[in-house]
Protein backbone atom coordinates (compact mmCIF):
# COMPACT_ATOMS: atom_id res chain seq x y z
CA UNK A 1 0.00 0.00 0.00
CA UNK A 2 1.06 3.24 -0.93
CA UNK A 3 1.89 5.75 2.08
CA UNK A 4 1.11 9.36 2.52
CA UNK A 5 4.18 10.68 1.41
CA UNK A 6 4.30 8.34 -1.69
CA UNK A 7 0.73 10.18 -2.48
CA UNK A 8 1.70 13.43 -1.95
CA UNK A 9 4.50 13.54 -4.01
CA UNK A 10 2.86 12.53 -6.77
CA UNK A 11 0.03 14.95 -6.23
CA UNK A 12 2.70 17.67 -6.87
CA UNK A 13 4.29 16.46 -9.86
CA UNK A 14 0.94 16.42 -11.15
CA UNK A 15 0.33 19.46 -10.20
CA UNK A 16 -2.64 18.23 -8.31
CA UNK A 17 -2.83 18.43 -4.54
CA UNK A 18 -5.33 15.28 -3.68
CA UNK A 19 -7.09 14.86 -0.20
CA UNK A 20 -5.66 11.66 -0.43
CA UNK A 21 -7.72 8.30 0.42
CA UNK A 22 -5.84 4.89 0.21
CA UNK A 23 -2.98 5.00 3.15
CA UNK A 24 -4.22 7.50 5.37
CA UNK A 25 -5.26 5.15 9.00
CA UNK A 26 -7.69 6.50 11.41
CA UNK A 27 -5.46 8.04 14.46
CA UNK A 28 -4.18 4.82 16.77
CA UNK A 29 -3.88 2.91 13.94
CA UNK A 30 -0.87 1.50 12.90
CA UNK A 31 0.03 0.08 9.72
CA UNK A 32 0.58 -3.72 11.30
CA UNK A 33 -2.15 -3.47 13.02
CA UNK A 34 -4.57 -3.32 10.42
CA UNK A 35 -3.83 -7.18 9.83
CA UNK A 36 -6.05 -7.52 12.98
CA UNK A 37 -8.63 -5.91 10.55
CA UNK A 38 -11.47 -7.57 9.65
CA UNK A 39 -12.87 -4.94 7.17
CA UNK A 40 -16.64 -5.19 9.62
CA UNK A 41 -16.96 -1.66 8.90
CA UNK A 42 -17.60 -0.24 12.87
CA UNK A 43 -15.69 2.55 12.56
CA UNK A 44 -17.09 3.64 9.10
CA UNK A 45 -20.44 3.77 10.41
CA UNK A 46 -19.13 5.68 13.59
CA UNK A 47 -17.20 8.61 12.35
CA UNK A 48 -19.35 11.39 13.26
CA UNK A 49 -17.53 13.42 10.59
CA UNK A 50 -18.16 10.81 7.87
CA UNK A 51 -14.12 10.15 6.74
CA UNK A 52 -13.77 6.47 6.98
CA UNK A 53 -14.40 4.30 4.48
CA UNK A 54 -12.93 0.86 4.13
CA UNK A 55 -10.57 0.75 0.91
CA UNK A 56 -9.11 -2.54 0.10
CA UNK A 57 -11.46 -4.01 3.19
CA UNK A 58 -9.48 -1.44 5.46
CA UNK A 59 -10.28 1.73 6.57
CA UNK A 60 -8.93 4.36 5.30
CA UNK A 61 -9.58 8.19 5.32
CA UNK A 62 -11.00 10.60 3.10
CA UNK A 63 -9.92 14.23 4.28
CA UNK A 64 -11.94 15.32 1.08
CA UNK A 65 -15.53 14.53 3.20
CA UNK A 66 -14.28 16.36 6.28
CA UNK A 67 -11.78 16.29 9.44
CA UNK A 68 -10.80 14.58 12.13
CA UNK A 69 -11.98 15.66 15.95
CA UNK A 70 -10.00 13.15 17.37
CA UNK A 71 -13.25 12.04 18.92
CA UNK A 72 -12.00 8.72 19.50
CA UNK A 73 -15.30 7.02 18.13
CA UNK A 74 -13.80 5.33 15.50
CA UNK A 75 -11.51 3.64 18.47
CA UNK A 76 -14.29 2.54 20.74
CA UNK A 77 -16.56 0.75 18.01
CA UNK A 78 -13.74 -1.54 16.34
CA UNK A 79 -13.93 -4.64 18.33
CA UNK A 80 -10.45 -5.89 17.07
CA UNK A 81 -7.33 -4.68 18.65
CA UNK A 82 -6.67 -2.51 15.58
CA UNK A 83 -6.13 0.67 17.34
CA UNK A 84 -3.48 0.52 19.62
CA UNK A 85 -3.26 4.08 21.25
CA UNK A 86 -6.34 5.68 22.03
CA UNK A 87 -6.91 9.59 23.11
CA UNK A 88 -5.14 9.86 19.80
CA UNK A 89 -4.73 13.77 19.12
CA UNK A 90 -2.22 13.74 16.09
CA UNK A 91 -1.63 12.21 12.93
CA UNK A 92 2.00 10.94 11.96
CA UNK A 93 1.49 13.10 8.50
CA UNK A 94 1.56 17.23 8.33
CA UNK A 95 0.20 18.99 5.79
CA UNK A 96 1.64 20.72 2.96
CA UNK A 97 0.31 23.80 0.50
CA UNK A 98 1.11 23.64 -3.14
CA UNK A 99 2.07 26.29 -5.85
CA UNK A 100 -1.63 25.54 -6.87
CA UNK A 101 -2.97 27.79 -3.91
CA UNK A 102 -5.26 30.28 -5.61
CA UNK A 103 -3.40 33.27 -2.68
CA UNK A 104 0.39 32.05 -4.48
CA UNK A 105 -0.66 33.36 -7.60
CA UNK A 106 -2.58 36.54 -7.02
CA UNK A 107 -6.00 35.50 -5.88
CA UNK A 108 -7.19 36.50 -2.23
CA UNK A 109 -8.21 33.62 -0.24
CA UNK A 110 -7.52 32.45 3.56
CA UNK A 111 -9.90 29.48 4.05
CA UNK A 112 -8.06 26.85 5.02
CA UNK A 113 -6.44 29.72 7.89
CA UNK A 114 -9.79 30.13 8.63
CA UNK A 115 -11.05 26.48 9.44
CA UNK A 116 -7.52 25.44 10.91
CA UNK A 117 -8.49 24.95 14.65
CA UNK A 118 -5.08 25.00 15.80
CA UNK A 119 -4.18 28.20 14.30
CA UNK A 120 -1.38 26.27 12.19
CA UNK A 121 -1.53 28.52 9.52
CA UNK A 122 -0.84 32.27 9.37
CA UNK A 123 -1.10 34.59 6.30
CA UNK A 124 2.19 36.61 5.12
CA UNK A 125 1.92 39.74 3.86
CA UNK A 126 3.46 40.59 0.89
CA UNK A 127 3.63 43.42 -1.58
CA UNK A 128 1.46 43.75 -4.69
CA UNK A 129 -0.33 40.73 -3.65
CA UNK A 130 -2.86 38.92 -1.38
CA UNK A 131 -0.99 37.60 2.01
CA UNK A 132 0.17 33.78 1.66
CA UNK A 133 -0.16 31.28 3.47
CA UNK A 134 2.74 29.63 5.75
CA UNK A 135 2.48 26.43 7.64
CA UNK A 136 3.20 25.67 11.24
CA UNK A 137 4.12 22.39 10.77
CA UNK A 138 4.51 21.87 14.67
CA UNK A 139 0.94 22.79 15.23
CA UNK A 140 -0.50 21.12 12.96
CA UNK A 141 -2.17 17.97 14.07
CA UNK A 142 -2.82 16.77 10.23
CA UNK A 143 -7.01 16.90 11.24
CA UNK A 144 -7.04 17.72 7.62
CA UNK A 145 -9.88 20.71 8.25
CA UNK A 146 -7.63 22.53 6.34
CA UNK A 147 -8.00 20.32 3.02
CA UNK A 148 -11.91 19.66 1.97
CA UNK A 149 -12.33 23.67 1.89
CA UNK A 150 -9.80 24.72 -0.34
CA UNK A 151 -11.14 25.95 -3.39
CA UNK A 152 -7.67 25.72 -5.36
CA UNK A 153 -7.82 21.45 -4.53
CA UNK A 154 -3.97 22.89 -2.95
CA UNK A 155 -3.71 21.09 0.27
CA UNK A 156 -2.68 17.78 0.60
CA UNK A 157 -0.97 15.12 2.83
CA UNK A 158 3.04 15.25 3.69
CA UNK A 159 5.47 13.49 6.02
CA UNK A 160 6.07 15.61 8.55
CA UNK A 161 9.93 17.73 7.92
CA UNK A 162 9.22 17.45 4.20
CA UNK A 163 6.57 20.39 3.59
CA UNK A 164 6.88 21.69 0.22
CA UNK A 165 5.54 25.33 1.19
S1 LIG B 1 -11.32 10.07 15.75
FE1 LIG B 1 -13.53 10.60 15.39
S2 LIG B 1 -13.51 12.07 13.63
FE2 LIG B 1 -11.47 11.05 13.68
S3 LIG B 1 -11.66 9.30 12.25
FE3 LIG B 1 -12.16 8.50 14.34
S4 LIG B 1 -14.42 8.68 14.54
FE4 LIG B 1 -13.78 9.97 12.77
S1 LIG C 1 -4.36 19.70 8.99
FE1 LIG C 1 -3.02 21.07 10.15
S2 LIG C 1 -3.06 23.06 9.05
FE2 LIG C 1 -4.80 21.79 8.32
S3 LIG C 1 -6.52 22.42 9.60
FE3 LIG C 1 -5.61 20.61 10.62
S4 LIG C 1 -4.12 21.45 12.09
FE4 LIG C 1 -4.67 23.11 10.65
S1 LIG D 1 -7.57 27.62 1.13
FE1 LIG D 1 -6.26 26.87 -0.56
S2 LIG D 1 -6.28 28.52 -2.11
FE2 LIG D 1 -7.02 29.40 -0.16
S3 LIG D 1 -5.16 30.28 0.81
FE3 LIG D 1 -5.42 28.17 1.64
S4 LIG D 1 -4.16 26.87 0.28
FE4 LIG D 1 -4.48 28.85 -0.79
Amino acid sequence: MEDAHTLSRRSFLTGRATPDVAGIRPPGVSRSALEACTGCGACVESCPTGIISLVRSVPAIDFAAGECTFCGTCAKACPEPVFHQQSVRRFPHAVSISLGCFAKSGTACQSCGDACPEQAISFRPRIGGPFVPELNEAACTGCGACIGVCPAAAIGVAQRGDVHA
